[in-house]
């Protein structure tokens, strides 16, 4: 029996849902805290300028008229006025607030004038009577009720329910931190902006211990694992380079030596390599992968897509047949014959690089002596899926890659490694591709533009969000798409590739795009990686806002790949508020600077996906503002670490339980 039975105002309706959100006990309540805050605040109409968020108390003077533009997407417009000042007001899809608005209702409007004090763009309409002004704490528990929940824990906090600390008394009165059953009141019901910022000071600190000390445990755990040092040939390597077709850049070079000098050392390579989509991280992969083949070693590349691993499959082939290399390709879909000759080949050492996907942990592969496991895009893959590759040899070295840049601390806290090699040049020669936001009923001078490029006999790609049409979301489809685009140009020089399709079929779309046979492909995300068709110019990008900044960059990454100028055109819907996060895309390519601002947005868990081991779950430190709280963090694990006090231990043992793979290796 839970002691929230015992708590007024809560029935067991309520209580169910509360367990299902893990609020098992009158102190998960307590700790259960507002996920945000609105400031609410009205500004009196002389004093707003163009541009502010501003929240204004207007009067209603006309009714309300309703324009559709698509399903589910329409723009009430309405004239209001403000102290004699009166104007339009235009809200996007609240359509049926419509019967609400009519003249002499009194309204709170929230939104700003983006040109001229004549049109207001709203984003939230509240009837002046429902209007709470203050600091309004936001639960988002479910569908609980934020008015109940604040009621029961207003309750609780008035008859002194008290909790236990569980930080440190040193660290408390060494950073200033307030006691937890103050953090209590002040998170739960502010008194004003300074008692909630005290609050939130403490939790970001909080979330940080736990992130710095699970980083300092890790680097003591990580005693040097052995492994056999690889004796390749350098001469042959140094060849090889010869022979690429063009000169490697700096941070190539770089990448390479750090490489290699990882492989002679007797310690197990942890590399992450990373560097921007098309910064040439691949022919690093080949390099490496020579000079262990020429150890007598075997290596192993996974990728996350058939597509990607069948172009690897390609590119190395080319680049290794004349050193009597022995490649092969596996994949969920090779057929059963040829699956069993691969898997005996590799357990004799017949092959010596393999390449595949997924099947490469799930088949039962036995390597005889796998010297390199290397894992492309390998945010795409769990931590679990990381360590099966590892344990398919004897301490093999292991080199992560990656396109979306992450700090060395979260890059300890994810993969355990901290030795990070960067390519943050782009080979010579590229144009950067032109990209622009478009709200979509612009989209017929893009229709210009896509013709254009058709013209110069170059090609398109249009990402959507979806495969098919979905009731409950107006986000564009390859199908809406497709049927839109066949009605402006020849449908016989159009496809749709998505996920649904075979491998087989995908591949074959694929290679008619390649071979130029299609000028415009529909498609999801699928062609995110591992898609070169260097004659494409164009991309289009439905719903651009329903992207991470860093997965739409890794998308227009597929255009630019040659001297050619590319357009990227990111589409949004009409009316759209948040579109400086996309503005970023506007004005740089550099795929560093994008990451680094969509984490600072983002956060780990939003842009790397909470379900990866290590990925901190940070409700309010951010890894890039916090940047200075984090160090003091980092300082004050070691201290807990070697301290004997009883609160200390609990911390670091709380953690050390969420390092596993050290006891598992
Ligand atoms: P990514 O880092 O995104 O995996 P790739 O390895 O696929 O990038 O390289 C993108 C393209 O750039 C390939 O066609 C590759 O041949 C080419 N490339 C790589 N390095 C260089 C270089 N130093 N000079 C010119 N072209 C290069
Ligand atoms: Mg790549």
């Amino acid at each position: 029996m839970s002691d929230l039975e015992k708590v007024n105002g809560l029935g067991p309706k309520t209580i169910k849902k509360l367990n299902d959100l893990s609020i098992n006990s009158i102190e998960d309540l307590l700790l259960c805290f507002p996920k945000s805050y609105k400031i609410q605040k009205k500004t009196p109409i002389e004093q707003v300028k163009i541009n502010q968020v501003v929240s204004i108390d207007v009067e209603v003077l006309s009714k309300a008229t309703i324009f559709f533009f698509r399903k589910n997407l329409s723009k009430l417009t309405f004239k209001a006025q403000s102290q004699g000042q009166s104007f339009r007001i235009d809200i996007f899809n609240r359509h049926y607030l419509s019967s609400q608005i009519y003249p002499s209702v009194k309204l709170v409007v929230t939104g700003r004038f983006k040109e001229r004090f004549n049109a207001f763009t709203a984003s939230d309409i509240v009837l002046e009577k429902n209007y709470e002004e203050g600091i309004i704490a936001q639960y988002q528990l479910g569908d609980i009720n934020d008015g109940r929940i604040k009621k029961v824990i207003h309750q609780l906090l008035i008859d002194n329910i008290l909790i236990n600390e569980t930080l440190p008394k040193e660290l408390l009165v060494s950073r200033k931190l307030e006691p937890i059953n103050q953090l209590i009141r002040y998170i739960h019901i502010p008194n004003d902006e300074m008692e909630l910022s005290r609050a939130i000071y403490r939790l970001k600190y909080e979330e940080l211990i736990l992130f710095a000390l699970r980083i300092e445990l890790i680097k003591g755990l990580q005693k040097s694992s052995q492994s056999f040092i690889k004796h390749y040939n350098i001469d042959l390597v140094k060849d090889f380079i010869k022979e690429i077709g063009f000169e490697l850049t700096k941070g190539q070079k770089e990448a390479t030596n750090e490489i290699f000098r990882d492989l002679r050392s007797s310690k197990q390579m942890n590399r992450l390599l990373q560097g921007d989509v098309g910064s040439g991280k691949t022919i690093v992969a080949v390099l490496a992968s020579l000079a262990v083949v020429s150890a007598k070693s075997q290596v192993a590349i996974m990728a996350p897509t058939l597509v990607l691993a069948h172009q690897h499959y390609l590119v190395f082939e080319k680049y290794l047949k004349t050193y009597n290399v022995n490649i092969a390709l596996l994949t969920s879909e090779s057929p059963a014959k040829e699956k069993r000759q691969i898997l005996s080949d590799i357990s004799n050492h017949k092959i010596d690089i393999i390449i595949g996907t997924h099947a490469l942990i799930q088949e039962n592969i036995e390597f005889l002596n796998l010297g390199l496991a290397i894992i492309d895009e390998q945010h795409r893959f769990g931590v679990e899926q990381r360590k099966k590759l590892r344990q398919k040899g004897y301490y093999p070295d292991l080199l992560l890659m990656s396109a979306t840049p992450i700090p060395r601390s979260l890059a300890i806290s994810i993969f355990e490694s901290s030795d990070i090699s960067q390519i943050t040049e782009k080979p010579l020669g590229r144009k950067s591709i032109i990209t622009k936001v478009y709200e979509y009923s612009q989209i017929k001078s893009i229709y210009q533009l896509i013709r254009l490029e058709i013209n110069l006999n170059h090609q398109v790609y249009v990402v959507c969000p979806l495969i098919e049409e979905s009731q409950n979301s107006n986000r564009f489809s390859t199908e809406e798409v497709y049927q839109l685009l066949s009605k402006k140009f020849d449908p016989n020089l159009m496809d749709i590739l998505h996920g649904k399709l075979s491998d087989k079929d995908k591949i074959k779309i694929l290679n008619r795009f390649q071979k130029n046979q299609i000028k415009i492909l529909v498609s999801t995300s699928l062609i995110e990686v591992g898609v070169h068709v260097d004659n494409a110019t164009t991309m289009l990008i439905m719903n651009a806002n329903t992207f991470g900044l860093a997965q739409l960059h890794q998308l227009r990454g597929r255009i630019g790949r040659s001297d050619l100028q590319s357009y990227c055109c990111l589409i949004v819907d009409d009316g759209l508020e948040d579109l400086d996060r996309l503005s970023i895309l506007e004005n740089t390519d550099d795929g560093f600077k994008i990451s680094e601002y969509d984490l600072k947005l983002r956060g780990p868990g939003e842009v790397f996906g909470n379900n990866q081991a290590g990925v901190p779950k940070f409700n309010f430190a951010n890894l890039i503002e916090d940047e200075a709280l984090l160090k003091n963090a980092l300082k004050d694990a070691q201290k807990i670490i070697s301290s004997e006090d009883k609160k200390s231990k609990e911390l670091y043992d709380k953690v050390f339980q969420t390092i596993e793979s050290y006891h598992l290796d």
